[in-house]
């Protein structure tokens, strides 16, 4: 194994085990999960879901409490699935949700198999318009999918916000664009709303300075813990100071 390898493995379970401190591994919020599911009709205990880049799964126990159907979710990281199945037991909601490991470039779904595409904060691992395209052949005819994007909300702005997208996911875009995305992959746009600021403040970096100084904690003298603490606050100030710029998006589509 090379060193650069051994390194980055490192780092890889660093990330795992701050993020898994959290009980959402990215923006958003129950009520948020809610809304979006509010746009879906027509599901029933038969129904098949699909959670796909669950993380420990914060937002699928909240989808599992209101949507009928099995939920199968899935995320690359093993730590993450463990943790969901754990969780998912412990709030008695295992004989119908199920975390496996697996990657949403391969996922292992049979052609029309899924009722519901449901994946927050996570499609950007594989880009959006890849995503939704690549996805769609799993939808029946008439099935959803419901995903959350990062998206700019004016035309132009400051550069140091455009620099740091731009180099974290090119793809971001404005929600018009998006929905033409949507709209060109095959899908019909039935809903599209902003999620509120809570769901990056109280939902997500307002519980990481708690996660931060218990990960600090854990790893004294770490200079690669520090670099990930640094970078995650970093993130925050960025939102605090560009924050009516940029943020996320839920886009609700019909497959059609
Ligand atoms: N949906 C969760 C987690 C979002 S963070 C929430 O909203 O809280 C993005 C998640 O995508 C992480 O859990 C990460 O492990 C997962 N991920 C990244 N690349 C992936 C891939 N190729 N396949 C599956 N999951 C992936």
């Amino acid at each position: 194994m090379s060193e650069d390898l051994s390194i980055h493995d490192f780092d890889y379970s660093l990330i795992c085990e701050y993020f898994a401190l959290l009980e959402r591994q990215g923006p958003g919020s129950p009520a948020q999960t809610l809304r979006a599911l509010s746009f879906i009709e027509g599901l029933d205990a038969d129904s098949r879901i699909a959670d796909i880049g669950c993380g420990t799964g914060g937002q699928t126990r909240v989808l599992a409490g209101q949507a009928p159907g099995s939920i199968t979710a899935l995320d690359l990281f093993p730590d993450f699935i463990h943790r969901f199945n754990d969780k998912a037991r412990q709030a008695g909601l295992d004989d119908r949700v199920r975390g496996i490991v697996g990657s949403m470039e391969a996922l292992p779904f049979a052609d029309e198999e899924l009722d519901l595409i449901w994946s927050e904060g996570a499609i950007y691992n594989v880009g959006f318009e890849r995503g939704l395209r690549e996805w769609r052949r799993f939808l029946k005819p008439g099935g959803y999918l419901a995903v959350s994007e990062a998206c700019w909300f004016t035309e132009s702005r400051p550069e140091e916000i455009e620099r740091f997208w731009v180099e974290a996911y090119p793809e971001i875009d404005t929600l018009a664009n998006k929905v033409q995305q949507v709209q060109r992959s095959g899908y019909l746009p039935v809903a599209t709303f902003i999620l509120p600021a809570q769901c990056w403040t109280e939902h997500f970096y307002t519980p990481q300075v708690a996660a931060q100084d218990a990960f600090l904690r854990l790893h004294p003298d770490n200079a690669a813990a520090a670099d990930l603490v640094r970078e995650q606050r970093h993130e925050a100030d960025l939102y605090r100071r560009y924050g009516q710029y940029y943020g996320y998006a839920f886009f609700i589509a019909q497959k059609c």
